[in-house]
């Protein structure tokens, strides 16, 4: 016998399967839901669904964004020649937050993972080469992959792929602690990471 009604279950169901709620979260957040008024519950899936409908890759960067370029692709006064990659919108944020990189960013959307059976052709590694192909403008492509077994190959084949086209590429520092998440470090070890960046 079922504990809970048919949709108190499709409800959990949905919230376990999102990343990192376990099935005694997605109880207690059904549980939530359900105590709402429904105005706020209404507001809450409008939100899922407006995000998900009108949210896009940046046509440059590949970062998440509501128009055709991001704002920071859009802005003339930032580095157009100077490109970070890096694995999500959420290091982008992080780097974004330290208020000193002037360059313009690459989002990867994930990292090489054999493992994982995650590839080359998985992640926007294609979109980074097109992108770099298509100007005589880049002077310096800086990967910022996390330093985790799984950045570091996707460095590793990143620098491979670009070296014959003699732009030059380095690696953030590894005052980033091994298997750091970025967007959990703080802003000063993200700058010394960042001006310790090493040729590759
Ligand atoms: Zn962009």
């Amino acid at each position: 016998m079922d504990l809970y009604s048919g949709y108190i279950n499709k409800l959990i169901e949905e919230l376990a399967a999102l990343p990192g709620i376990g099935s005694k979260s997605a109880q207690r957040l059904a549980f939530h839901l359900i105590s709402l008024p429904e105005g706020k519950v209404s507001r809450l899936a409008n939100a899922m669904v407006s995000a998900k409908q009108n949210v896009r890759y940046c046509r440059e960067c590949f970062t998440l964004t509501d128009s055709d370029i991001c704002p920071i692709c859009a802005d003339t006064r930032r580095d157009h020649g100077t490109i970070m990659v890096v694995e999500n919108a959420r290091d982008l944020a992080a780097y974004e937050k330290t208020g000193k990189y002037k360059g313009v960013y690459h989002v990867l959307h994930g990292a090489i993972s054999p493992m994982l059976g995650i590839g080359p052709h998985d992640i926007k590694l294609k979109e980074l080469m097109e992108r770099l192909s298509g100007t005589q403008e880049i002077a310096e492509v800086i990967i910022a992959t996390n330093s985790s077994l799984e950045g570091e190959t996707t460095a590793m084949y990143i620098s491979k792929l670009i070296k014959p086209t003699k732009i030059r590429v380095t690696r953030i520092a590894s005052g980033v602690p091994v298997g750091g998440d970025l967007e959990y470090i703080d802003e000063v070890t993200l700058l010394r990471a960042l001006e310790g960046r090493v040729e590759l």
